[in-house]
Order: C-alpha cells, then structure tokens, then sequence
C-alpha cells in the first residue's frame, strides 16, 4: 500500500519518458493505491504534465471504445440474454510495451492492459445493454478482436428434455450427417450439422432451431427404434443440447410436427452422463417358417424365467431381462409376441436367435423372421 504523494516521483518519471493515455498511466498505480478508476487516477497525475501526444502504449485505444461497444451490440442483436463476459484480441505490440513499462519501472501487482480493456468495455456494455457481467458463468460470451475490429459472441449450450411418439410408420429415428461437414456444422448446412429434415431427429431438429436458433442439436436417445416401427403410449423420451442458442426461455408446449407428437418439453441442466436404465413394452411381429401351434408358441413363456444373453461382435456380453411375455397366433406361420423388457435388448436379432440366447428361433425351432416392431411404452 502506498500512497498518492509517493507515486507522485515514479509518475513524473514514466511520463517524462512515454506519453500516457489517463488509462494506461492510472493502471500503472490504482492497484497500490486500492482505487477502482484508472482513467480518473490517470487523469489526476497527469494534470501538469500532459502533452496531448499518443499513448505511448496503447495508441489512445481507450478513446475508441465506443467503437467496439456499438460491435457487441451489433453482434448480440439477435440473442437474448442476462449475463455476459468479454473477452479481447490486442495487438502483440500493446501487450509488449505495457510489458516493458511495466518491467522498466519495476511495478508489480498492475492489471494487465487486456484486463483493462475487457473491464472497460464490460460495463459500457452493461450500462448500454441492461445486463449483467459474470466472469464465472456467463450465459454468452463476446470476442472484441482489436486487431481485425470485429466482435464474436458465443451463448452457452441449452438441454432439452422430452418425449416422441411416432404415428406413422417410415420415419427413420435418426438424421444422416451433412455430407460435407459429417455434422461438425459448415455453411452448406447453416451450421446445423444436417441438410435434411425428414427423420424424428430433422424433425425436433426443425422445431427447436425455430424456437431457440442455435448452431447445431445434440441428441441422446433413451433406446431406439426402426425406420418401420411405431412408438406409441408416452413416448420415447430424448435429451437435446443446442449450441450457441439465441433464445434461451421459450415457452414449451405439446406440438405435432411431421406426425411425430412432441411432449414433456422442458429446460434441464444436462443430457445424462451414463446411459439410462429403462423399461420397453414392445409388441412384435413374427413370421414362421414352419407352422406353429399353441403348444410351441407356450414354450415362450420361459422366457421371463432367466436373463436373455446377448453378444455384441466386440466380444462384450450383456444380459437383458424380460418381464413379461403375451402373445397370440395369427396364422399357421405368423404369430404376435409383447413382452416387457430391460431396454437395449436388439428385437431382430432377438427373434432370428442371432448370437442371443435364448432367441425365438431356437425356442420355437424354426427360424423366425421379425416383421415388424413396435413400441408401446417406454419407462424410465
Ligand atoms: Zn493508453
Ligand atoms: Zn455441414
């Protein structure tokens, strides 16, 4: 701690030698002399000396930055927002003389001239924009690049969560990469990742960069389904993150969109990290190849008696429970089965007994081929 009489020498040093803009000279003390205005310290010292050339180091920057503000206002005109925080590009050769003053005059503890200039421009912003500055945990974060003048801004990611059903068979569930970009975002897709909307995907993709804007849409699924198969009861539930959104508090409701009804949207904090655990009760078809009758379609019922064993190609082993099984003959080779189970297990693969044990067409004795497959409710 010092205190205005002893900078007063060090002072009249520095400004014999280097002209000083009021910012760049009271940042050099304000810190030991525990005052928050740099430009109105600077301004004090230099009353007497002032010769009204060129800061030494920053070139009167300071005096321009009405400039860079009218940039940020420009560039968040689009989003809205309450908290933000600033970032800058500056000049190697600014950062070096403010190094070198800093070093010739053996002053320690100084904000750096970036320190200054972001703080400076976070409240202009402020004040002209009516929000709030939060370095910790900004909702949108403002690049002033002072080099090329321009201003980036950059709001932090949303998560969605809810649920689907699907009415119509022939909707694929997932959305095929831009071809370009394979879905990283590009100018040919609009920095969405995908070109085309025609999937349960495209679709609740379509709807939310409506509603929110946004760059790209992230999705994690809790199972999934076949391009032929329905989706009913409920819904599937779903998690969604949205980058660089420009509405982050939309009003959510239920809405149909591509016959696929959309339910249960809400704002949460996060997409799970684990995958999570959940319940199908799925409903399918199956043909025969030899006829079957109802003292071998019994025989299904065993299956709720212990774990379905699957192998991935990988090597991995899973087991999948099954809690439930109905079924009901349809034809002398066709027949429905619904059965309750732990979700993930692979439906197709389960009815032709490939690599699952047991599977149907081992049960049955006869291979057995997977028409279709629907789902009925999901449980989470
Ligand atoms: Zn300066
Ligand atoms: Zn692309």
């Amino acid at each position: 701690m010092s205190t205005y009489q002893e900078i007063i020498p060090t002072a009249g040093k520095i400004l014999k030698k280097y002209d000083l803009c009021d910012h760049c000279l009271g940042r050099l003390f304000s810190k030991q002399l525990h005052l928050t205005s740099n430009k109105a310290l600077g301004k004090k010292l230099k009353k007497k000396l002032s010769s009204g050339e060129k800061c030494h180091v920053c070139k009167n920057l300071f005096e321009n930055l009405n400039h860079f503000l009218k940039l940020m206002m420009d560039a968040s005109s689009n989003y809205s927002f309450t908290t933000f925080s600033v970032g800058a590009m500056i000049k190697p050769s600014i950062v070096d003389r403010d190094d070198s003053i800093r070093s010739e005059f053996k002053l320690k503890g100084v904000d750096s001239i970036k320190t200054d200039i972001t703080k400076e421009l976070g409240n202009l912003f402020s004040k002209k924009a009516k929000k709030t500055i939060d370095c910790v945990d900004p909702e949108t974060t403002f690049t002033v690049n002072f080099k090329d003048e321009s201003c980036q801004i950059r709001s932090k990611s949303i998560t969605i969560s809810g649920r689907y059903t699907k009415l119509q068979r022939g909707f694929p569930q997932k959305q095929k990469s831009c071809d370009n970009c394979s879905g990283k975002g590009c100018r040919i897709c609009n920095f969405h990742g995908i070109t085309n909307y025609d999937s349960v995907e495209g679709s609740i993709s379509k709807l939310i960069f409506k509603k929110f804007g946004g760059t790209t849409a992230k999705f994690t699924w809790i199972g999934g389904e076949d391009q032929s198969s329905l989706v009913l009861g409920s819904g599937r539930p779903f998690f969604v993150k949205i980058q660089n959104p420009f509405k982050r508090k939309v009003k959510l409701s239920p809405t149909t969109i591509n016959s696929i009804n959309l339910s249960n949207l809400k704002l949460v904090y996060e997409s799970p990290k684990k995958s999570l655990k959940f319940i199908s009760s799925i409903k399918i078809k199956i043909s025969t190849k030899s006829s079957i009758n109802s003292e071998h379609l019994k025989k299904l019922k065993d299956l709720s008696r212990s774990p379905i064993v699957v192998y991935e190609k990988s090597g991995k082993r899973s087991e999948k429970k099954i809690f439930q099984v109905k079924y009901k003959k349809i034809s002398k080779n066709e027949f429905t089965l619904i059965i309750k189970a732990e979700g993930g297990l692979p439906i197709k693969r389960f009815v032709i007994s490939d690599d699952i044990t047991p599977g149907i067409s081992k049960i049955l004795d006869t291979p057995c081929v997977c028409q279709e497959f629907d789902f009925l409710e999901i449980e989470v």
